[in-house]
């Protein structure tokens, strides 16, 4: 005879708002009767915000109610200080044990260990990802032996979950679950335009570097947040090639970059380090110039660059960039303002709306050059060679930099060359070429002063 806490355990929801395919539940199932989700906000401002990160919060956490009462169950939704809401919600509801993903990032592991010394917490492995299988024996020197490693590492199963009746605890709905329901629906509209039989997954493979146009899927905050897992977007893909099987060349690139992520992942695992320190210790003596001016001239976009500019502007409005522009203005920040790497990943940590421990950090380290698995560090983004590619005839940069909007296409990526000046528009913060010696004259001195 099982006592009532044997009955009854706690999914503390994180970064996996869904039932299916989902390692939590499935463990919570087998050693308990009934499983009680619950969502904890640090602030209310999450449930009512306006803002870009506020609205896929709400947006997730509709979606993942809806799943829940399809297995006949609610979801508990509170705000507050973590610790303080589980130790209340285990007592109320007779709960004994706490499951949740299992952390990564320092924060988290700082506050699992805190849960821990006040009631049982069960940090579950996510047995939905690839690495995540056999993350100590995947080599993570560099990317392309990971991808073969990672290819071959079978899917399985997804995570089942057992019979509807006895999934979740049904608790009175509070009044936050009933006030978030169903009130957006972007990622349908997303999924649609990016995997539908001529949609944009067609061409991903040859146009997914243009950010003028719409060329990706932009799902990553609803795979960031654990809406959508790794299994379902393989299998979106499929029905896609299925269906066309000329996108077949597409998928494939589209699954490479998947990989990427459970690269940056796996290398967290076994390097915690990584997140905070610059991993090639010839690098550490980097004498980074730090200046507050060119640090906020390169958040607010008023650079004088207009590729770099405009994804600044936009990463401030909407929370999210494209890939390429990430690189662009990451390797702008530390090659050629000579600005820590930490300092533009921490902006990105708090601005990104698919912020990802394990992907910021080890984006920021490659296009650094300051990991073993970097770019070489001489690899320096020409500002505006990449804006010609990416922004072939200047309408990305129009959109979010008003001041040239009249600049011919030829000088919009150049306007200092353009024989009428804007007013409006500063000029360049720092000569390309300058910028570039400086940064390798003193990238090559660290790095030799290390190897004597
Ligand atoms: C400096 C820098 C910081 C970054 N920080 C983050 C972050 O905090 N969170 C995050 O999810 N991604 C991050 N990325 C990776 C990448 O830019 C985004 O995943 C991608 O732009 C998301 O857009 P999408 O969904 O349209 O991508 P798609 O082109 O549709 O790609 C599909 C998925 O693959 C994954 N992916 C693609 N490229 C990468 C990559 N280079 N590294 C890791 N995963 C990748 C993402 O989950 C993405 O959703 C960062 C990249 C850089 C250069």
């Amino acid at each position: 005879m099982r006592t009532p806490a044997e009955r009854s355990a706690i999914w503390w929801v994180r970064r996996d708002f869904r039932v299916h395919d989902n390692p939590v539940i499935t463990r919570a199932q087998k050693n308990h009767l009934t499983v009680v989700p619950v969502v904890i906000a640090d602030d209310t401002s999450w449930f009512t915000g306006n803002d870009p990160r506020s609205r896929i919060f709400q947006e997730s956490l509709a979606r993942f109610i809806e799943e829940v009462r399809k297995y006949g169950g609610s979801v508990l939704v509170r705000a507050g200080e973590p610790i303080q809401e589980l130790a209340d919600i285990l007592a109320s509801t007779q709960s004994s044990v706490v499951y949740s993903l299992r952390p990564d990032d320092d924060k988290s592991k700082n506050l699992f260990r805190r849960a821990k010394s006040k009631f049982q917490l069960l940090p579950i492995k996510d047995e939905s990802r690839r690495y995540s299988k056999c993350p100590d024996s995947l080599p993570t020197g560099n990317f392309r032996s990971f991808f073969n490693a990672w290819q071959s590492i079978p899917l399985g199963k997804s995570n089942p979950v057992a019979t509807k009746s006895i999934v979740f605890r049904s608790l009175q709905p509070d009044k936050k679950s009933i006030a978030i329901a169903n009130k957006r629906d972007s990622l349908s509209i997303l999924k649609r335009d990016f995997f539908a039989t001529r949609g944009l997954l067609t061409n991903y493979s040859l146009e997914k570097d243009r950010v003028d146009i719409t060329t990706t899927s932009r799902l990553s905050p609803f795979i960031s947040n654990g809406v959508l897992s790794q299994s379902d977007l393989f299998k979106a893909a499929k029905a896609s090639v299925e269906k066309n099987p000329t996108m077949s060349e597409s998928a494939k690139e589209y699954q490479r970059q998947i990989a990427w992520r459970d690269y940056f992942s796996a290398i967290l695992y076994k390097t915690p380090e990584m997140e905070l320190r610059t991993l090639d210790a010839s690098l550490l003596s980097i004498p980074w110039e730090n200046h507050e001016d060119d640090y906020s001239r390169w958040v607010n976009g008023e650079t004088g660059y207009p590729i770099v500019d405009s994804a600044m502007r936009q990463l401030s409005t909407e929370g999210w960039i494209h890939n390429r522009l990430r690189m662009i203005v990451a390797s702008f920040l530390v090659k050629h303002l000579l600005v820590d790497w930490r300092l533009g990943m921490l902006h990105f940590q708090s601005t990104l709306v698919d912020h990802d421990t394990a992907a910021n950090s080890g984006n920021w380290q490659w296009i650094a050059g300051t990991a073993y698995f970097s770019a070489p560090y001489f690899r320096i983004f020409n500002p505006v060679i990449q804006g010609v590619k990416c922004d072939p005839h200047g309408s990305y940069v129009r959109r979010w930099v008003p001041e040239l909007v009249n600049i011919p296409d030829k000088y919009i990526h150049s306007p200092w060359s353009y024989h009428k000046k804007t007013a409006m528009y500063p000029p360049p913060i720092i000569d390309h070429i300058t910028a570039r010696e400086r940064t390798l004259k003193i990238f090559k001195t660290a790095k030799t002063l290390t190897a004597n």
